[in-house]
């Protein structure tokens, strides 16, 4: 009977971009809700989203329309 334990293999943390919630509208990190670029993928805020829709502003990264 061998009750060895083997220890677990260790297990890398996945890649996790540390600007995945850094919203480039107010340069800042992402609170609350995330709104995704259609187009870019990149992720703003909700509200800061809202608030470039309203001012026609478009997304930093690549420049396509804010669609809420
Ligand atoms: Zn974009
Ligand atoms: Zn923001």
């Amino acid at each position: 009977m061998s009750d060895k334990k083997t220890p677990p293999p260790p297990v890398l943390p996945p890649m996790v971009s540390l600007k995945e919630s850094f919203c480039l509208f107010h340069k800042g990190d992402i609170k609350g809700e995330i709104y995704t670029c259609p187009s870019c993928k990149s992720n703003y805020c909700l509200k800061c989203a809202e608030k470039a829709k309203k001012e026609g502003r478009l997304c930093v990264k690549c420049k396509y329309l804010v669609l809420i």
